[in-house]
């Protein structure tokens, strides 16, 4: 097969995701421009092969075995980020804490949310991520979704929004994104973001390779009695339970981390573990949040009884 320009064979993907585990993508590229990421996705669609999209990996547990396709991260004009009167505008692979600092800088409020999520705009929309009740679908004005097929425009109306989830589909990457901002006090909007970090310093643990939650907290489920994944994982007796390379953090228990040489096989065995676990004391099945990239193997533990 010839490939376009820039386009990488047997590219890792582990330093491209916060918890460093994970195989090779067959073929890579960091198209940095809107018209090269959909000539580059026509072209993988005539050839038949699955596209992923990786933005700042931190929410993602990419298979040992790595990925059979196109990888793309994106780059260039693609991750900037710009100013449009009271709006912000980004690329798909902006980052997230950087968008909100310079929105604090600029004088505009909405963005202070995205301080703490590690994650870009485009992981951000895919995933609806959300901190301290900033709700995303509120400053969100449009983004562009880039296909094999082009470029279009969606309203969050359109994004079918739900908790940590939305309705993309793989091969559809978010290239573009507008947020529609308030003006506000520079200091104000500052001290606003120093202070939600200060929040996250004392509740999550740092400096640590992780995916950040690994499981969805439940629906409103009677059983789980208004308690989070961690709590219930906490209970369960799962903190700092070790498997392999990979443990639940010792500060925050929906947290997995890479403690050292973990490979994504002990992450899922962990993951197998403490969901057992929860579901033979609480009768509750965790869900995972953490999105995967390529053909993962569950350890039979994964499927639990009745
Ligand atoms: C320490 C820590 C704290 C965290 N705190 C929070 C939090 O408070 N709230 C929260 O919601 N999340 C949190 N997260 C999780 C994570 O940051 C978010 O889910 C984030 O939105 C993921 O963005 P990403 O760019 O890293 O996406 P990735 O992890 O790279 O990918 C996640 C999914 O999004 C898709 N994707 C990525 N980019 C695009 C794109 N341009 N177009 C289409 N699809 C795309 C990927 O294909 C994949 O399916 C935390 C993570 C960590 C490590």
């Amino acid at each position: 097969m010839m490939l376009p320009d820039g386009v990488e064979r047997d590219y890792p993907l582990a330093r491209l995701t916060t918890v460093r585990t994970g195989g090779t993508a067959e073929l890579f590229a960091r198209p940095d421009e809107e018209r090269k990421l959909a000539a580059l996705l026509g072209w993988a669609a005539s050839e038949g092969l699955a596209v992923a999209v990786v933005g700042s990996g931190s929410n993602l547990l990419v298979s040992d075995a790595g990925y059979r396709g196109l990888v793309v991260k994106l780059d260039g004009q693609l991750s900037g980020i710009e100013r449009q009167g009271t709006r912000v505008v980004c690329g798909g692979g902006a980052r997230l804490p950087s968008a909100a600092a310079q929105a604090a800088r600029w004088g505009l409020s909405g963005l202070e949310f995205g301080i703490n999520i590690p994650g870009t705009v485009g992981g951000a929309v895919k995933m609806n991520a959300n901190a301290y009740g900033g709700e995303l679908g509120r400053v969100l004005e449009w983004v562009n979704v880039c296909t094999a097929g082009g470029v279009e425009r969606r309203e969050p109306s359109q994004l079918g929004f739900a908790y940590r989830r939305s309705n993309l589909q793989p091969g559809e990457v978010v290239s573009r994104g507008s947020f529609r901002l308030s003006e506000g006090e520079v200091a104000e909007i500052k001290g606003t973001l120093a202070e939600m970090r200060g929040k996250r310093r004392d509740a999550q643990p740092s400096g640590i390779k992780t995916f950040g939650s690994t499981f969805k907290n439940p629906a409103d489920d009677r059983r789980a009695e208004g308690r989070t994944a961690g709590q219930l994982l906490e209970a369960a007796g799962c903190r700092e339970l070790r498997i392999g390379g990979a443990r639940f953090s010792e500060k925050h228990a929906n947290f997995v981390e890479n403690a050292g040489g973990a490979t994504t096989a002990d992450i899922l065995a962990l993951m197998a573990e403490g969901r057992r676990r929860v579901h033979a004391r609480f009768g509750i099945s965790l869900e995972p949040e953490v999105q995967v990239l390529g053909e993962i193997e569950w350890p039979d533990t994964w499927d639990l009884p009745g």
